[in-house]
């Protein structure tokens, strides 16, 4: 009778045996190395700690460098046939992971609970089954990649490093499109959650995949995870993790030539309008923020209410707060479990002990935590200001911090003031704006009325400094290959081209031939000096000196401007305010790239002879450059409207808008060869999908860009959308890869430049897309153009909209 009047939950716990029975079995566990069970070369394990009890669970070898040595042997022999194994027999095996994950798949949830701390409800319900789907859906690809990925290849051997938040999960995303696209693996579990990582290595050897195709190595990151980023043989590192340690992978991994993605922190905002349905929002925010006791990358962490509705919402939530069941992790009826750490937990008291001190007002539900594991309560602040370090640091916990805004302008501003973008939920029963907002705000996804929602099918990843790169869709296979050409080319050859000597007369002249007048005297051309292009003006340089232009001979043909880091602030700053071009529609950006197009065509002659001066190159070869810029102008012309998002359906009444947005603020250093062809194939690529730039043209014949600086005043092109910089461009590169606002950085020229762009852009983790040092044919339209430039100018964000009452 008194259960019927309290309608409390009476205990359901899930039984723990056959994994501690599986667990005796293997303990101490080995590495797996080539599908076999081996011994650290160490000698050494660790504990694994259960932290619902803060008592040890078993054993974990601890790998160190040497066994990297050995693991990434195996998978690059393995890699030998893996990587030529036809998609079909690729398909077949991941399949058979597929259906052995389900077949295992209470073993795996309830290990994942015991090892993590996370509930058994979310491990059995959520965790698992996307494990199982991510492998079907990247079976499909595997058995689709010659069809739908011509001309791409596998990277080679891949590093993968995982967190602890999701242990299999993370595993998932990372070994599904990896083995898909033909790659193979070595894999670093976190320190904390290796378990289900080695039932997963079972799984392995039981569907019988090759040797050596995946290895995994548990142990520390100093000695596994650091050794596996610096390894000569690895092809390519996928980390997901905290951006301290993203942004040093890349400073390591920089000017390697490896790949690289990075899946990184964020402090993701839950924007809740007036007309927004509360009580859905209450059950929004639990998932948002005390799913995982709030250890996800993407967790609503911050809250953002509509004024009008602030108590209201508060209130509820409270008393929501008060009815949650945290407790063991087994127990189907609990609905948070533990904190992963005891490290972890201390940080999270500390951030929350500092938001108190700096004037929040925190609020907790009056029950206390379970003694004897790492427990903390679900946690709410109010009266935060945005500048404060609980609304700005990720704090990886259970802990929300709750703020007001009054219009949707406002909520935009405030959503968008942090450093990271990975996610975003919009909460309003008006669709009209919710869809106006979310494209405005800057993270790889934005759920409608609901939150952390994922699927193999629509990609994850962030924007600013949550890192680049996506996991699941289309979009995450191209983490996993390179194009097939790219392996022909090793130096930097520029393609053979016939060299001509000016003509006497064209020499000393500034590219313009003297006129003879009639009465004998000798006309001097009018002396033209290009200045930089910076805002739609032509405007002198800082330094005030220029730069001499040399013909193959040695002979000055010209001068530019020397810019220096002022101009490239000032460049960068006007690229801030053509944020129009973005917000416009294709339709016009394809038209003013056609106008270029017209306009470069009325001057061809004019361009080639500009050519033959700046590189003694013959006429017919010049022309030609220029008549491959002006049809890779009408290519992203084309392209502009048609390189479009796709609608994915996941298993869920609603649709996900995969859409291409701009990166945003491109610097583009452009290669030497081709002065003309390098910097039209890709200024056009970037401003045709939405982007400003900020270009640096080529160093030995930067007039062919300069000559471009009239037929963009003619064509109708927004001033700031493109900027030119001339002078050094080692230097210049420098400063805009420096930059915090300027969101990738291209380029185009030497392998030490190449790795000082990659090394400096780890300051506000900033894309990068550079050439070692390597040659592109410019002129070729495989090479010079296509996909890979409109990949580079654009980043996905998923829009889910989920339907129904
Ligand atoms: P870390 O970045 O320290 O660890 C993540 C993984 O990287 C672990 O496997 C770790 O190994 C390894 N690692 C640590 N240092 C190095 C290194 N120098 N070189 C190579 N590998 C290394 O993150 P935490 O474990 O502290 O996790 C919490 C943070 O991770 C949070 O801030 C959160 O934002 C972020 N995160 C982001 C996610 C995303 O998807 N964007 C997902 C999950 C977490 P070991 O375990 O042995 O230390």
């Amino acid at each position: 009778m008194d259960i019927f009047a309290t309608m409390e939950y009476g205990p359901a716990p899930e039984a723990v045996t056959p994994a501690l029975d599986w667990l005796k079995q293997h303990e101490p566990f080995g590495l797996l190395i080539n599908n076999q069970w081996v011994k650290p070369a160490s000698g050494q394990y660790i504990d694994s700690i259960n932290p619902a009890t803060g008592k040890p669970l078993t054993q974990v070898a601890a790998a160190n460098s040497g066994d990297v040595d050995a693991a990434v042997a195996a998978a690059r022999t393995a890699f030998e046939s893996w990587g030529k194994t036809p998609g079909h027999i690729r398909a077949r095996y991941m399949y058979a992971i597929a259906r052995h994950i389900q077949k295992h798949s209470r073993l795996l949830a309830v290990l994942e609970a015991l090892d993590n701390g996370k509930s058994i409800r979310e491990t059995r319900d959520l965790d698992i089954p996307l494990v199982a789907r991510h492998f079907y859906y990247h079976a499909g690809w595997a058995q689709l990649k010659s069809t739908e990925l011509p001309g791409y290849e596998p990277v080679g051997v891949v590093g993968q490093i995982i967190p602890w938040n999701f242990p299999l999960l993370m595993l998932a995303w990372k070994i599904a499109p990896a083995l898909a696209m033909g790659n193979t693996v070595v894999l670093k579990p976190a320190r904390y959650t290796s378990l289900t990582a080695l039932k997963f290595a079972e799984i392995m050897q039981e569907v019988g995949l090759p040797p050596g195709v995946v290895n995994i190595l548990t142990g520390e990151a100093s000695q596994v995870g650091e050794a596996l980023v610096r390894h000569s043989d690895v092809n390519k590192i996928a980390f997901t993790g905290s951006t301290d340690v993203g942004r040093s992978i890349r400073r390591t991994t920089a000017g390697s030539g490896k790949k690289l993605s990075l899946e990184l922190g964020g402090k993701s905002p839950f924007i809740v309008f007036d007309d927004a349905d509360l009580d859905s929002v209450v059950e929004g925010v639990v998932d948002a923020i005390w799913f995982n006791q709030g250890q996800v990358c993407c967790a609503g962490s911050r809250l953002l209410v509509q004024e009008d509705i602030a108590d209201r919402l508060l209130g509820k939530l409270r008393a929501r707060m008060e009815k949650l069941r945290l407790g063991n992790p087994l127990d189907k009826a609990v609905d948070m479990g533990a904190i992963v750490s005891p490290g972890q937990l201390k940080e999270i008291e500390r951030l929350v002990a500092q938001g108190v001190e700096e004037g929040a007002e925190m609020w907790q539900p009056s029950w206390a935590c379970p003694t004897g594991g790492y427990f903390f309560p679900p946690t709410l602040f109010t009266n935060v200001s945005p500048a404060t370090t609980i609304a700005q640091v990720e704090i990886f916990g259970p802990v929300l911090v709750s703020m007001t805004f009054r219009t949707p302008a406002e909520a935009v501003a405030l959503a968008n003031n942090t450093r990271y973008g990975l996610a975003a939920s919009v909460w309003s029963e008006n669709i009209n704006l919710a869809l106006d907002v979310a494209p405005k705000i800057k993270a790889g996804s934005v759920w409608i009325n609901c939150t952390n929602m994922f699927d193999a099918s629509s990609g994850f990843g962030g924007y600013r400094e949550s890192g680049f790169g996506r996991e699941g869709g289309k979009e995450g296979l191209y983490e996993y290959v390179k194009p097939i050409w790219e392996a022909q080319q090793t130096t930097h050859q520029p393609d053979e081209v016939q060299l001509i000597l000016p003509d006497e007369h064209e020499k000393h002249e500034n590219g313009y031939r003297t006129v003879e007048t009639p009465n004998d005297f000798v006309l001097p051309p009018i002396d033209r000096t290009p200045k930089l292009f910076i805002k739609g003006k032509q405007v002198r340089p800082d330094s005030g000196y220029s730069l001499d232009v040399y013909d193959p001979e040695h002979h000055v043909v010209g001068q530019v401007g020397e810019g220096n880091r002022k101009d490239i602030r000032n460049a960068v700053e006007a690229t801030h305010t053509a944020s129009g071009w973005a917000s416009g529609t294709t339709h016009n950006r394809a038209q003013i790239l056609y106008y270029i197009a017209e306009n470069l065509a009325i001057r061809a002659e004019e361009f080639a002879r500009r050519i033959v001066q700046q590189t003694g190159r013959a006429n017919a070869d010049a022309a030609n450059e220029v008549q491959t810029a002006i049809s890779r102008l009408f290519s992203y012309a084309a392209w502009t409207d048609k390189y479009e998002g796709t609608v994915h359906r996941p298993p869920l009444r609603g649709v996900v808008l995969a859409m291409k947005e701009p990166i945003g603020v491109i610097g583009i250093a452009c290669p030497e060869e081709y002065p003309l062809l390098g910097f039209i194939s890709l200024v056009a690529p970037a401003i045709a999908m939405g982007n400003t730039v900020v270009v640096i043209p080529s160093q030995q014949s930067p007039l062919s860009a300069t000559d471009c600086y009239q037929v963009f005043e003619t064509s109708d092109l927004p001033d700031g959308v493109v900027n030119i910089v001339t002078g050094d461009t080692d230097a210049l590169s420098q400063v805009l890869t420096d930059h915090d606002d300027v969101d990738a950085m291209w380029y185009f020229g030497s392998a030490e430049g190449s790795k000082r762009v990659e090394l400096t852009s780890a300051g506000n983790m900033k894309r990068t897309w550079v050439n070692y040092g390597h040659a592109r044919h410019w002129l070729d339209a495989v090479q010079g153009e296509g996909e890979e430039f409109l990949r580079e100018s654009t980043q996905v964000k998923n829009i889910w909209v989920p339907y129904g009452e």
